[in-house]
């Protein structure tokens, strides 16, 4: 019998397999509908996160839940999933090494097959570069969708940045959720899965 993805949240509760294990609180696994067709993949946890085991519960987290509303009519854990590139908190969130990204890889992968969402929204460099396979950047990346293993990706930036950097970054994030709407509004087709 397969796992399923509560069986493998509660096998990477316990993960070691890199050393943010020694730092964490506790494993940020994910959230949401385990069979969503819409998945948000971020950077890695936040101190907040950290603290309640849950992806985008701090500030970034309450923008992502606003503009999901506002430009998609979705909330999260209706029918979307929201998981991060690494599972642990990196120390004083400083930006997550290669070699942490690589081991935490399977769980995403993971994630990945077991929900087999239609569409992939990639938040920030970190989850863009990983799943297109590139070392373009966020702001060269997004404004467009991409295939992706039958799936479509829309990559767009963190809303960290967003809150950084104010009404451009915003409608950016906007546009690109609009596409991923629209993606989603497409049929499925044996064509494109
Ligand atoms: S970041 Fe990923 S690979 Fe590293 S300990 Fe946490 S769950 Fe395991």
């Amino acid at each position: 019998m397969s796992a399923s993805l509560a069986d493998v949240s509660v096998e990477a509760s316990g993960c070691t397999r890199c050393p943010l294990a020694g730092s964490r609180t506790q494993v940020v696994f994910g959230m949401g509908d385990p069979h969503a067709d819409l998945m948000f993949i971020g950077e890695g946890p936040g101190a907040e996160e950290d603290r309640q085991g849950l992806p985008f519960v701090g500030r970034s987290g309450q923008l992502l839940d606003r503009l999901m509303l506002e430009e998609m009519g979705m909330r999260r854990g209706e029918n979307v999933y929201i998981a991060n590139c690494v599972k642990c908190r990196p120390p004083a969130n400083r930006d997550p090494k290669p070699d942490e990204i690589t081991a935490c890889r399977p769980w995403l992968e993971t994630q990945l097959d077991l929900i087999d969402p239609r569409v992939i929204v990639t938040l920030g460099n970190f989850a863009s570069k990983l799943l297109l396979g590139t070392n373009t950047g966020i702001t060269q990346l997004r404004g467009r969708t991409y295939p992706w293993q039958g799936r479509v990706l829309v990559p767009t930036l963190h809303p960290a940045a967003v809150l950084r950097g104010g009404g451009g970054p915003m409608a950016q994030v906007r546009a690109d959720l609009v596409r991923a709407k629209l993606a989603l509004a497409q049929p499925v087709t044996s064509a494109n899965r």
